[in-house]
């Protein structure tokens, strides 16, 4: 048996920990969509989406899942990466939300990810004399509060106030003269992308058909009814329909789309914000702790991200592109003027590795100000057999999954069993904190340095024993790609086999984030990691160029674009670099 190979699982026999997402499991997934009436069929493969398939999945029910393009490949791959109540929302009294929220942080932190969701700690700098620190302390103190749940105890530290002494000893990068004095919190943070490929590889383990490539492109009816949906399968080029007895559109920005396929008027109206995020290496900024700053509208994040800090966001109003929204050098230019506000050696355009853009889908609302419309979601059931869910925000996509699976049943006239996913772990989190003690044992056994465990633990928990399994049987993949050492060559062809990876940009940007965490954006690996994934995705010496030519496209329209003013001009550039599977257009 080769590397590649090894037992199939459908996804009746698959249990934890074993199920899979490579090529076979796609194809297989497709015919089972095709073959029979599902309960249900989830639309997009975000984080919302791929929350409904594993709360309906779990529940029971039979559940397909298609997604356009890859996994996560929307605003689920693109945001702060942060778990949180959001402070701001606490500022403008809207105490459900940010306890709602963090009861899911809890949650994601104890339970259901301990391997992907982890504590964070922020430093909020005062820079008023007299009100500002009881009014901060206050909100805070409320904040912590508000974090205990289900039982769980909070799940991070509770906040402490500094002097600007102590607050420059945990920040030496901070300009003395920007502040006086701070707040440390704490709040917790996730690899969004790979969430969501493990939520699906969950999902995948209880039973549910999941299909990446696989645009919806129309709806089947019946009457009024809708009784499914009508998928291209874009990498074939074929069509099939997929009958289910209630259709969820879980897409986000695209909402608006979707229901125009439908036809009528909608009664969900979603728009987009764009967020733009920068990456700098570790050593640009001398700081133990992340930093949070408030901005003329919103607020800035600092935050650790392995060797690297990521920077942002801004918030304005998006119409162009929803697939590949572009940052201008305007955004990049306000992300860094607002950093360097505190910074006592200033960031420069040098400085950044990475940059990347995402869309806030936001309910359409009455204001203007993109940043104070509603971040909580909706569940409607607009014609009969179809339910559409949106906005809300990524820590509470569990709650918005479970709203959208109660209107399911509903929809379902049966009797259909509560949502329990708040006591499912995800694939990997089973067995995390005993192989986390034992680091130095599997150090040990597998002849890899502490650190590389505690990396490869952190994305994949106790799944590493699959990577690790992989590297003993072919030793040529125990080292690093050279060019981007934090990943090793055996994660490349893991992301294929295991994690529905389909591209090399799926791959680089993804399942890995070396496009935004290298100076050369990943074309230095580019080759290599190609030529690893061309074994389990069956590519020819042509398939392998493409691929190369394809990202390299890619990352010379998003320098380009980042040079321009404005929006407009940026969106133009970005658009000259193809897809390598292109979405049908409306
Ligand atoms: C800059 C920024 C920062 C953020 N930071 C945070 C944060 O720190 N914490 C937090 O909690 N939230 C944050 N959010 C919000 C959070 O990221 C989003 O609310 C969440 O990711 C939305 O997930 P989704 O599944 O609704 O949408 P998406 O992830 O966009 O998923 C929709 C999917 O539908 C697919 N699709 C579209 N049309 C079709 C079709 N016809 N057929 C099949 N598939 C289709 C798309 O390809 C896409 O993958 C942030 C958002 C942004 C933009």
């Amino acid at each position: 048996m080769d590397a590649y190979s090894g037992e199939q699982e459908t996804g009746m026999t698959a249990h934890m920990g074993t199920a899979r997402l490579g090529p076979a499991e796609r194809s297989a997934a497709l015919a089972q969509m095709a073959a029979q009436e599902l309960d249900v069929v989830v639309v997009g493969g975000g984080v919302v989406g791929a929350g409904v398939a594993l709360d309906a999945a779990t529940r029971g029910l039979s559940v397909g899942l298609v997604e356009a393009r890859d996994f996560a490949s929307g605003t689920s791959s693109r945001s702060s990466k942060l778990i949180h109540g959001g402070l701001r929302y606490l500022e403008q009294l809207n105490f459900d939300l940010v306890r709602e929220a963090l009861q899911e942080r809890a949650l994601l932190l104890q339970r259901i990810a301990p391997h992907l969701v982890r504590a964070v700690p922020f430093l909020f700098p005062l820079t008023h004399l007299g009100w500002e620190r009881p009014y901060v302390g206050a909100g805070l103190v409320l904040y912590d509060s508000l974090g205990f749940s289900f039982g769980f105890t909070r799940g991070v530290p509770g906040h402490r106030h500094l002097s600007r002494k102590r607050a420059l000893r945990l920040a030496p990068a901070l300009r003395r003269s920007a502040f006086t004095g701070a707040i440390q919190y704490w709040d917790a943070q996730v690899d969004d992308a790979r969430y969501v490929m493990t939520m699906l590889r969950t999902a995948a383990a209880y039973g549910a058909h999941v299909a990446s490539r696989s645009q919806v492109v129309g709806f089947l009816r019946e009457g009024e009814r809708v009784t499914g949906v009508r998928v291209r399968d874009l990498e074939a080029g074929e069509e099939l329909e997929v009958r289910a007895r209630q259709v969820v559109n879980a897409t986000g920005v695209w909402t608006d789309d979707i229901q125009a396929l439908v036809g009528g008027r909608g009664q969900i109206h979603v728009r987009a914000s764009k967020g733009v995020h920068l990456v700098v290496p570790r050593d640009r900024i001398h700081s133990y702790t992340g930093v949070i700053l408030r901005t003329e509208k919103s607020v800035l994040f600092v935050i650790p991200w392995g060797r690297h800090w990521i920077i942002g966001t801004t918030d304005t109003e998006w119409s162009l592109d929803k697939a590949h929204p572009a940052a201008s050098r305007s955004d990049i230019d306000y992300v860094l003027d607002h950093v360097n506000s505190v910074l006592s050696v200033p960031l420069t355009r040098d400085d950044v590795e990475g940059v990347y853009a995402g869309l806030r889908p936001l309910l359409a609302g009455e204001s203007d100000e993109t940043s104070k419309l509603s971040r909580e979601h909706v569940v409607a059931h607009p014609v009969p057999g179809l339910v559409m869910i949106a906005g809300g925000k990524y820590t509470t996509y569990r709650v918005m999954a479970r709203d959208a699976v109660d209107a399911v049943a509903h929809g379902l006239a049966q009797r259909v069993p509560p949502s329990c996913t708040d006591r499912i772990p995800l694939a990997g989190a089973e067995g995390y904190q005993a192989l986390w003690n034992s680091r130095h044992r599997l150090a040990r056994e597998s002849g890899l340095h502490v650190a590389r465990i505690e990396h490869l633990l952190q994305r994949y928990g106790s799944l590493i024993e699959e990577v690790l399994t992989l590297i003993a049987d072919r030793p040529d993949l125990a080292g690093p790609l050279s060019g981007a050492d934090d990943y090793l060559r055996a994660e490349i062809v893991y992301a294929a086999t295991h994690e529905g990876a389909r591209h090399l940009n799926d791959v680089l940007t993804r399942r890995t984030h070396i496009s935004i965490e290298t100076f050369h954006r990943g074309v230095a690996v580019a080759q290599e990691a190609a030529e690893l994934l061309a074994g389990p995705l069956e590519w020819d010496a042509e398939q392998v160029k493409r691929e190369v030519e394809y990202y390299t496209k890619r990352v010379e329209a998003e320098r380009a674009s980042q040079e321009q003013d404005t929006d407009q001009e940026a969106d133009a550039i970005r658009m000259g670099a193809p897809e390598i599977v292109p979405v049908a257009s409306d």
